[in-house]
């Protein structure tokens, strides 16, 4: 049970089409607590069916609800944000029991994920079309932007609130209207914002939560004419799947898929800074996030004091179940997640790696895995090439610019990056040379509502978060006016 001051925001029921419902046949699926093994409770195991539904219902809400002013769908998503700060703590203790995440991460995740409600629904009031001058006497050429329609958003569990408002939020701000099927690893934080969502008066049937068969509900969201957008959060290979599956219904798609992350210490670099920042980006949700620092490109001449320092600090890390006072590492998501960490640390270590922390599963338990940190990697092997998703981050020595950006570039990926330098030449040159979306200089961490959010090559397609988040749920129309 998880103790909460609002119980009714715990809910085992999903949301379709404005009600809360049971499946037909009555099948359920437990969710478990990572951390525990606790049963927490059960999700109905929906399908085909309670996609087209929600669809429907989608559809007809979504016709009145593009009619409303923008100002009137901004006091709803206001309203909605409001309710998710005021129970941050309940959300947090949501999501720290089914996901695993240190409570403080799980409350800091409610608010970065409110403030995707807050942005947009500021930047919804400023959705403007355009005036072109005429190519023609007797003419006038204008542009509109008008909301896609029913979108359907497909999530992951390393993000279980935050994934959805990227991208319910921009969708409801500009007139659409979103079915989502949140993981089945995380579903309770993706039912307890439908149950804020709902509090905050957002209209039956724009928003859907359908929990159950993935394969079964992704086939219909993608098959469905009707749904007009898919959006996906999750892995590269089932985005792959998706794209080709909205090929026959030519849907507009959101994809943010893998990442390979590079994180380079330059010789120029603060070293103290650079320790804290790869610390940040590589062990932030026990290494679970797609912009987390998978490489770590250390130069020659400050190699052994950036190892030195790094692997002293990851030593320390206090791993344990997410509501333990003082908990950095959480346990990861289920014992695969451990398998392929572990896979990839002994692969490491055939191929010449050095363990200077870490190495092993943690003995809290089959789903902890001990914070790693691996000298003397290299590009044989796998980890340079698969993104770990777990706490382990492989050192890989560079001499030149040239030789790092080549190697950091050398990935089917292309999210985030990271570097750390002093010069203002270098840091041009860096900035530009990487082949990702994402690209911080001198910080570890640096997702936020303002700015655009999206991956390179393989990483995806589109962007979520700031101004160019809202064009992923537009469509633009040309009006052309003649007889003037
Ligand atoms: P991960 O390995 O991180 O769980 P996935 O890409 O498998 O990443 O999962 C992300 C989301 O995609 C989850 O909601 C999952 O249920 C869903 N999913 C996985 N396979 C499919 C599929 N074939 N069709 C539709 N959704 C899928």
């Amino acid at each position: 049970m998880i103790s909460l001051k609002d119980p009714s925001l715990f809910t085992q029921q999903a949301y379709v089409g404005g009600e809360w419902v049971d499946a037909p046949d009555g099948k359920t699926e437990q969710v478990t607590n990572p951390a525990t093994g606790e049963v927490l409770g059960t999700v109905p195991v929906l399908g085909r069916e309670a996609v087209a539904h929600a669809v429907n219902v989608a559809e007809k809400a979504q016709k009145l609800w593009k009619k409303r002013t923008a100002k009137e769908r901004s006091a709803i998503l206001m309203k909605w944000y409001d309710l998710m700060m005021e129970n941050q703590d309940d959300l947090g203790a949501i999501m720290t029991a089914e996901q695993g995440k240190p409570l403080p991460e799980a409350k800091g995740e409610i608010a970065y994920a409110s403030s995707f409600l807050q942005w947009f629904a500021e930047e919804g009031k400023r959705v403007y079309g355009d005036v072109i001058p005429t190519f023609a006497e007797g003419r006038r050429v204008m542009v509109l932007k008008e909301p896609v329609g029913v979108c359907a958003a497909i999530t992951p569990w390393n993000f279980p609130t935050a994934m959805i408002t990227r991208k319910a939020g921009p969708a409801l701000a500009v007139g659409c209207a979103m079915v989502v099927k949140p993981a089945m690893e995380t579903p309770y934080s993706a039912l307890a914002m439908a149950v804020l969502a709902e509090r905050a008066g957002l209209p039956k049937g724009l928003l859907s939560i359908v929990t159950g068969e993935a394969v079964e509900i992704g086939a219909e969201m993608t098959e469905n004419p009707k749904v007009r957008k898919l959006t996906f959060t999750g892995s590269t290979p089932v985005g792959r799947l998706l794209m080709r599956q909205c090929a026959d219904t030519v849907k507009k798609i959101s994809l943010e898929l893998g990442g390979n992350a590079p994180f380079i210490v330059c010789e120029d670099a603060d070293i103290d800074a650079a320790v804290e920042g790869a610390l940040a980006s590589k062990y932030r949700n026990a290494g679970q996030t797609c912009v987390c620092a998978n490489r770590l490109f250390v130069h020659d001449a400050v190699y052994d004091e950036f190892a030195e320092k790094y692997a002293a600090k990851v030593s320390q890390m206090r791993v344990g179940d997410g509501f333990e006072e003082g908990v950095i590492i959480g346990p990861l998501i289920n014992e695969k997640a451990v398998e392929k960490v572990e896979k990839q640390v002994a692969d490491a270590v055939s191929k010449g790696g050095r363990i200077l922390t870490g190495g092993k599963r943690h003995e809290k338990g089959a789903t902890f895995f001990q914070p790693t940190v691996i000298a003397d990697a290299n590009r044989d092997m796998i980890v340079f090439r698969e993104e770990t998703f777990g706490p382990m981050a492989p050192l890989i020595r560079f001499h030149s610019d040239e030789e790092v950006l080549e190697m950091a570039n050398d990935s089917e990926f292309g999210l985030a990056s990271y570097f750390y330098s002093r010069d203002i030449s270098r840091i041009w040159k860096l900035a530009e040379g990487l082949e990702s979306g994402l690209v911080g200089v001198n910080v570890g961490v640096m997702a936020t509502e303002v700015a655009p959010f999206g991956g390179f090559k393989q990483s995806g397609v589109g962007r979520e978060g700031s101004k160019y988040g809202v064009e992923d749920y537009l469509e633009v129309k040309y009006v052309c006016i003649g007889g003037i």
